[in-house]
């Protein structure tokens, strides 16, 4: 349920409003937008039929929301949500925001130039890894602690944000006191622990759709972030499980516009793992800004083929620059910029 506020509502008759709303025993959810004020009310709605809210003054009207994702909703915030990564980088507005890194931190000396590289090429978030999903429990699993330490030392130095995986909700305070954005992977995008974990956080989200979610299932993970306080999220399609094996997985373009019209969220696009392959990352970077994506995190590593993960999708630190700078007429075709 939200409830449509009057243009002319006051301060009070929204406190008023919350208190009878918590008094019900649902929660309050305010989205103040540059046309209008929306109360999102969460919990079993029941109870509304036989209490209405039409009445209260302050109220234009309240409307059932459709779909079974409601804050992360178009309905209940119409306009797009711009997020504050910090170091001077907001994502959602005009601006295609670039992430590139390796798939893992390695050392500190292989980071700092990775990443040395990608901010000269326009990069404005750092990618790397400490706590790596892997496959198998054989292969390098990440550095941990000591990977977040280089991560930051890193963001720190060049002025990059920084974003890495969490994994485990026991991990959630020890990777928010080192990243800037705590990115939840394809495999954990339905641990619900660690989503509830990282809701009560104010950081910001990076949630994968996981490889066999459907959009509808994806948004309400989502739900379980933005539920728990923090709307700090941005969404990333990362490709899914088809019967195609040529590639890692089947980027699904179409989850771009669609995630736009379902949601006010922003959302990315990783070309890296839905293609497998650096030689395919160029294209499908153009077809994510053509259709609208906010930004793209790309796996970028200077001897990719020394990587100790996924350097066979990895780019040169050149070749990224190349790819960034064929994207802006892609940007400037479709109203946006890089
Ligand atoms: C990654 O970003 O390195 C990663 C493991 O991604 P995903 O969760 O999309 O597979
Ligand atoms: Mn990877």
């Amino acid at each position: 349920m939200i409830i449509v506020l009057r243009h002319d509502v006051t301060p009070q008759q929204i406190e008023h409003i919350k208190e009878r709303i918590t008094k019900l025993g649902l929660t309050p959810m305010i989205s103040k937008g540059t046309e209008r004020t929306i109360i999102g009310v969460i919990g079993p709605e029941d109870i509304l039929r036989v209490t209405p809210l039409e009445v209260f003054p302050g109220v234009e009207k309240v409307m059932p929301v459709l779909a079974p994702y409601k804050l992360v909703s178009r309905e209940f915030k119409p306009e797009d949500s711009v997020i504050d990564l910090g170091k001077g980088v907001k994502i959602g507005g005009k601006k295609v925001i670039m992430m590139a890194g390796p798939c893992a931190i390695e050392n500190y000396d292989i980071l700092y130039e990775i990443a040395g590289k990608i901010k000269k090429a326009g990069a404005n978030v750092l990618r790397g890894g400490a706590f790596k999903p892997r496959t198998s429990p054989y292969t390098f699993q990440g550095l941990g602690e000591e990977g977040l330490k280089y991560l930051q030392q890193v963001g720190k130095e060049l002025q990059l944000v920084t974003v890495t995986e969490v994994m485990d909700p026991r991990d959630v305070e020890l990777v928010a006191r080192y990243a800037d954005v705590l990115q939840i992977g394809a495999r954990n995008m339905q641990n619900f622990n660690l989503l509830r974990e990282v809701g009560q956080t104010k950081k910001v989200v990076l949630l994968k759709r996981g490889m066999s979610s459907t959009i509808k299932e994806w948004l309400m993970s989502c739900e379980y972030v933005l539920a728990g306080g923090n709307f700090n999220v941005i969404l990333c399609e990362r490709g899914i499980r088809t019967f195609e094996d040529y590639t890692r997985n089947t980027l699904d373009i179409s989850a771009v516009p669609a995630v736009k019209q379902l949601s006010h969220l922003p959302i990315i696009v990783d070309p890296s793992h839905a293609a497998g392959r650096w030689g395919l990352v160029a294209a499908l970077s153009r077809a994510a800004v053509a259709a609208g994506c906010d930004g793209l995190i790309i796996e970028v590593h200077s001897r990719p083929e020394e990587a100790l993960s996924d350097g066979a999708q990895s780019l040169l630190p050149e070749r990224f620059a190349e790819v960034v700078n064929n994207l802006k007429d892609v940007a400037r075709a479709v109203g946006r910029e890089i």
